[in-house]
């Protein structure tokens, strides 16, 4: 067993999952100084996703944990959001300018990779344990205790399962409610898929044939270029199609058929870029399709993600806290390109 706490002055805690919420929560303890250990079920780190739009409210907190220069430097502000139409006619702009206003911060737009990437550069080695899979919780004298799937057991003071929208220490932690008649109804029900997305990130463009890129007033192309480029002039794109009560049933069987939501990769996407590829897109020439995007995205960094939309009302009890999409309070904020596919209702971001 390893008992990490036993000599520490302070509680030790343990996080399972290495997500962004994961990451973040280790780098503000590291900040801190209080002992915590991350356990991540997969065995590496895939720089996957589009991009995730921060909230000027949030900017304070990397102020604090010391990256704020280094956040902005990655990320482009997020100032005006337009949808296009299929036929390329722009809608009225959203001004976001005045959310800087009211916080005192501008949102900015990240590529996920480069976030994550940061977050991760403030986690010790050693305080990330990949191939750890968070399987069984228990408590007992003031310690709560977790099984993980390499049969090792590890003690600590608190828990927060920052396991995802699928959490197994929710789960876990609901079972434990359930048997206790303490678990309100609504936290009983299904977590009902809202919409899948495809997310992905092109290999660097050629500003010449996607002049959009060098734009610094349209939202979309805003955060992608310029002189001080979203990500060496890549697009950070995003479709979504948007689901029925009776598709959602069937996207979730098929999740849970194949485990695509703790595969990520290409292989759950591929589908769905087949289903999608024709879909014209307002974008460089204006002759381009889905399909264009998705062959300049190197394969492997094209991935699925399921959306679920609900809330859950418990978030903690006894030594375990949930937080992030573990509790999902998800703010589906995808962000970059948009167009719209009526006929499978689709979005592309
Ligand atoms: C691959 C990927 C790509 C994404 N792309 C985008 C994007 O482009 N734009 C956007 O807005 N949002 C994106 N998201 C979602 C966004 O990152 C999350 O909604 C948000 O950051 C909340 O993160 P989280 O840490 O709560 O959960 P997650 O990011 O889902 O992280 C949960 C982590 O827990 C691990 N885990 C799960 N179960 C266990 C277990 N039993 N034991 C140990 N570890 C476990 C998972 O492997 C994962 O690393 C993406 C998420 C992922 C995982």
């Amino acid at each position: 067993m390893s008992t990490a706490t036993t000599t520490d002055p302070q509680p030790h805690i343990l996080i399972a999952g290495a997500g962004l919420g994961g990451l973040m929560l280790g780098a503000s303890l590291e900040r801190c100084n209080i002992p915590y250990t991350i356990f991540e079920r997969a065995s590496t780190v895939k720089p996957l996703g589009s991009a995730l739009s921060v909230g000027g409210q949030i900017m304070p907190v990397f102020e604090q944990l010391g990256l704020y220069e280094k956040y902005v430097d990655m990320a482009k502000p997020f100032t005006m959001s337009t949808d296009i139409r299929e036929s390329g006619e722009s809608l009225p702009a959203l001004d976001l300018e005045v959310a800087e206003d009211m916080c005192g911060y501008s949102g900015y737009i990240v590529a996920r990779p480069l976030l994550y990437d940061l977050l991760l550069s403030q986690i010790p080695k050693h305080k990330i344990l990949f191939n750890k899979r968070v399987l069984t919780i228990s408590e007992k004298e003031e310690k709560v205790t977790i099984q993980t799937s390499d049969n090792s057991i590890y003690e600590g003071a608190i828990l927060v399962g920052a396991d995802g929208a699928y959490s197994a220490v929710r789960q876990r932690l609901y079972d434990v409610l359930k048997k206790e008649g303490k678990l309100p109804r609504s936290d009983q029900e299904d977590l009902p898929f809202n919409c899948t997305c495809l997310v992905g990130q092109t290999e660097p463009l050629d500003v010449d044939k996607f002049p959009q890129l060098k734009d610094p007033k349209h939202p979309f192309i805003n955060t992608l270029g310029d002189n001080k480029p979203f990500t060496q002039n890549t697009v950070a794109w995003v479709v979504i199609e948007h689901l029925t009560e009776n598709t959602s049933k069937a996207a979730q069987e098929q999740r849970f058929r194949h485990s695509e939501n703790s595969e990520w990769g290409p292989h759950a996407a591929q589908t769905m870029c087949d289903q999608t590829r024709d879909f014209p897109i307002p974008f460089g020439n204006g002759k381009l399709t889905l399909g264009d995007m998705y062959d300049m995205t190197p394969k492997d960094q094209i991935s699925k993600v399921m959306l679920e939309e609900k809330i859950f009302k418990t978030w903690y009890y006894g030594r375990t806290v949930l937080l992030g999409d573990g509790l999902p309070l998800r703010a589906t904020s995808y962000t970059p390109l948009v167009a719209k596919v009526p006929s499978q209702q689709c979005m592309m971001r």
